[in-house]
This record gives C-alpha cells, sequence and structure tokens, in this order.
C-alpha cells in the first residue's frame, strides 16, 4: 500500500504524511524502513515519546487540535503544526520556538467541513490572524499554508467541494497576503478514504494512516 499511495502522489509531487497515531514504533520503523520521513501524530504525550524513541531524522507534524499549554512539549523538534487556528496559538508557537532558536512550520487550519463539531478558522478569522502577524511580527513562526479536513461522509461529490473550497481560500490567501512569499505552498488535504480527490483538487500534502497501518482501535 506504502509504494501505491507514493505512486500516485509522485504525478502531483504532493507529499505524504504518514498518521502514525495509536501505532507502535515497529509499525514506524517499518515505514521508515522503506523511505518514509514525515510523520504525523495528535497526541502531544504520544509524539514526544515516540520522537526522544526513533531516528532523528524524522520529520514530524503534530496534526491533531493543539492546546496552548502543550506546545512546550514540542517546540523543540516539531516540523510542522497543521491545525494553528487561533492569535493564542500562534503566539505561544513562536513564543516556544523562540526559547530553542527554531522556526515552527505552521499551517492555518479552516473549517471547510459540514460537521459543527471540527476545529478551523474561516476566511475572515484568517484575515484577522494574519492583520495581526502584520502588526506583530513573529520571527519564530512561518505560515506555510493551509490544512482542512473533510466532512466524514461518502458523499465524494461533498468532499470534493469541500477541499475546491480550501483550494480558493489558498488562492485568495496567497495572492492578498504571501504573493512573493515561496514558503507559503503547502494545501494539507486528504486522508485515507478521500486522498485521491484531494490531489485532484490541488492537496500538496496528504494525511494518511489507516491506509498505511491499518485500522485504529
Ligand atoms: C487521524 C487523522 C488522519 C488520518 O486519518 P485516516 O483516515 O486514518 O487516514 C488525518 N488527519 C487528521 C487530522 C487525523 O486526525
Amino acid at each position: 500500500m506504502f509504494n501505491k499511495i507514493i505512486t500516485a502522489l509522485a504525478p502531483y509531487d504532493a507529499k505524504l504524511v504518514a498518521v502514525s497515531k495509536t501505532k507502535s514504533e515497529e509499525d514506524i520503523m517499518r515505514l521508515y524502513n522503506m523511505g518514509q520521513r514525515i510523520f504525523g501524530e495528535n497526541r502531544v504525550q504520544e509524539l514526544v515519546a515516540k520522537a526522544a524513541n526513533l531516528p532523528k531524522d524524522i520529520q514530524w507534524h503534530e496534526i491533531g487540535h493543539l492546546q496552548t499549554n502543550k506546545v512546550k512539549y514540542i517546540a523543540p523538534f516539531i516540523d510542522t503544526i497543521h491545525a494553528v487556528d487561533s492569535i493564542k496559538l500562534l503566539n505561544e508557537i513562536n513564543k516556544q520556538a523562540a526559547k530553542h532558536d527554531r522556526v515552527i512550520n505552521c499551517l492555518l487550519q479552516f473549517h471547510i467541513a459540514r460537521e459543527t463539531t471540527k476545529f478551523g478558522l474561516d476566511y475572515e478569522g484568517a484575515s484577522e490572524l494574519l492583520m495581526f502577524l502584520k502588526d506583530n511580527p513573529m520571527g519564530n513562526v512561518r505560515i506555510t499554508g493551509v490544512m482542512g479536513m473533510g466532512t466524514f461522509t461518502d458523499d465524494m461529490d461533498q468532499v470534493r467541494e469541500e477541499f475546491k473550497t480550501l483550494k480558493s481560500i489558498f488562492d485568495r490567501l496567497k495572492i492578498n497576503w504571501f504573493e512573493n512569499v515561496d514558503s507559503f505552498r503547502e494545501i494539507s488535504m486528504g486522508m485515507s478514504g478521500d486522498y485521491p480527490i484531494a490531489l485532484e483538487e490541488g492537496a500538496t500534502m496528504v494525511r494518511i494512516g489507516t491506509l498505511l497501518f491499518g485500522a485504529r482501535y
């Protein structure tokens, strides 16, 4: 399955975030030995423990909703945080990254799904955040793109529309805020059930767990 996914990503030049939450270090090493280097986790405690034990050239991504008081635990090593949806969180990431003299990549999470329970910004909220950032530059965070989750549904037309929405948000942000900023380039969308659609709609990063590691219990 790993090779099949890598082959599917190649024409789009998209990256695979292997979502290893709840999976063992042996499971991770099996993919690592096949060449995978980007792994995504959502629970901070689990992420910190795995990062301490596993090879240092793994690029760890925090993909879940992140509480402000947990940022300090991952700041020493985290490469990218996918679910930034408030100035408060961004401020804390900047503060903790500075302590380690690091720059942490951050994706702005948008609410694109129909479910009301999911976190995320709308375009207006993102504009406010970026306005704040313009007035209060943060040297230890880098906004590298956007992230979203489609509705959990079998209706792939709906999911496609949601991915189109995220792509158009990215395009608007690019024009209005990041026109000459090459590092603003990532669209993180697509999971096991919908990643081929996400790629068709412009994903540069897909986050896949179940297809790679089997079901989580
Ligand atoms: C768990 C998770 C994934 C992976 O989901 P699968 O359906 O197992 O591929 C992707 N993104 C986020 C934010 C997740 O929490």
